[in-house]
């Protein structure tokens, strides 16, 4: 298949005129891949059972995981639920457009593809200008995962997209960076007090401001790859680079003595070897070691934004650099430290040394 690149710079005037075909593209039963404000999601028409199965197909995503269905107005949520919750309105209020995915029960109109025939619907409404305008102009709900290979960290850039898509969908929208850099939280709210199934781009404490009670499902860890958790898709080994991932956590010094340690016996081996550190801790590893390890950070601690969107875009930067072992620094889990974690955890598959 051809897969044509569309770049655009919503800085231009009438640039969402060079989304009219990709709007086409969707309708008629293609795949968009696109950029959301959290990661590059890989669209197609949520209403089209054939469509959907194509996502499947390309990203290799296990069929039991169920799709995100994105819309651009906050009317279409009546079509696609049974029964909308009383919470919703004040979340949609609150965090729409924006990264927050709510479930809800569905309606007969969703098809089972992409619920993977569970009785609910995940909706999310992106702020991203180009997600917006390309769903209004395709005029149809969109099913939209990440736009990575199933297991592999999600694209925050339009060049990962093309790293693991080029030849097998029809559109890659090059709207560079996705800011956020984690994607949506889930939020079940068909249950109350409302769990979040994935911590993502909207924090527990702003979904506590709003809501009062809220559940968090996700004590950072791989309990729920185990069993049947009630989101699917948490239960895989997910965002993986190609190296193995090792975490290490305590204190900076300590942590950074560890890595140091480590790093010198694998590189005795020959193993290529990544760090993955953070603004502030960065200069208690010895300069020796940025000789010959590959040293990324991934942000500031002071802020903790910066980490998030920063974390599968190092992830990468390891695979392309060759890197078989990875070590990285672990974060506070306020915030949006909880997503961050989260992400780290899975990536690394609960591979963790508690100092
Ligand atoms: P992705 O689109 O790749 O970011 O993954 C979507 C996430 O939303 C996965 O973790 C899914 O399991 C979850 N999800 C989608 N639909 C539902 C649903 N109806 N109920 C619970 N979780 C869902
Ligand atoms: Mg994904």
């Amino acid at each position: 298949m051809k897969t044509q690149i569309i770049k655009i710079d919503t800085s231009t005037s009438n640039w969402d005129k060079q989304l009219d075909q990709a709007a086409e593209v969707l309708r008629s039963g293609g795949l968009v891949a696109f950029p959301t404000e959290t990661v590059y999601g890989l669209g197609a028409n949520a209403l089209d059972e054939e469509a959907v199965k194509s996502i499947y197909r390309a990203k290799g995503r296990p069929s039991d995981n169920p799709l995100i269905v994105h819309i651009a107005d906050t009317a279409a949520v009546k079509d696609l639920t049974d029964s909308i919750p009383g919470t919703a309105q004040a979340l949609m209020d609150a965090f729409w457009p924006g990264p927050l995915t709510l479930v809800m029960p569905r309606s007969s109109l969703v098809p089972d593809i992409v619920t993977a025939c569970l009785d609910t619907v995940a909706v999310r409404m992106p702020s991203h200008p180009i997600a917006s305008a390309l769903i209004k102009k395709a005029g149809v709900p969109v099913a939209a995962p990440s736009a990575n290979s199933s297991g592999r960290p999600s694209p925050t850039l339009a060049r990962h997209v093309i790293e693991d898509m080029m030849g097998k969908i029809d559109v890659i929208i090059d709207g560079g960076n996705a800011e956020v850099g984690v994607e949506s939280t889930v939020l079940d709210i068909t249950v109350d007090p409302p769990v979040i199934l994935r911590p993502g781009g909207v924090t527990l404490e702003q979904l506590r401001h709003v809501l009062g009670n809220v559940i968090s499902d996700q004590t950072p860890g791989i309990s729920d790859m185990a069993g049947t958790p009630k989101s699917p898709g948490m239960k895989y080994r997910h965002y993986s680079p190609k190296a193995t991932m090792l975490l290490i956590q305590g204190d900076p010094e300590k942590v950074a003595a560890e890595i140091s340690k480590r790093a010198g016996l694998y590189h005795k081996e020959g193993t290529a070897v990544g760090i993955l550190v953070t603004d502030e801790t960065a200069g208690l590893y010895e300069s020796s070691l940025y000789s010959y390890c590959k040293i990324l950070s991934l942000g500031s601690r002071k802020e903790p934004k910066t980490l998030a969107a920063n974390l599968f875009r190092c992830l990468r930067e390891f695979d392309e650099k060759g890197v078989e072992v990875i070590m990285a620094e672990t974060t506070d889990i306020r915030g949006i430290g909880q997503a961050v974690m989260n992400r780290l955890m899975k990536a690394a598959g609960g591979n963790i040394v508690k100092l």
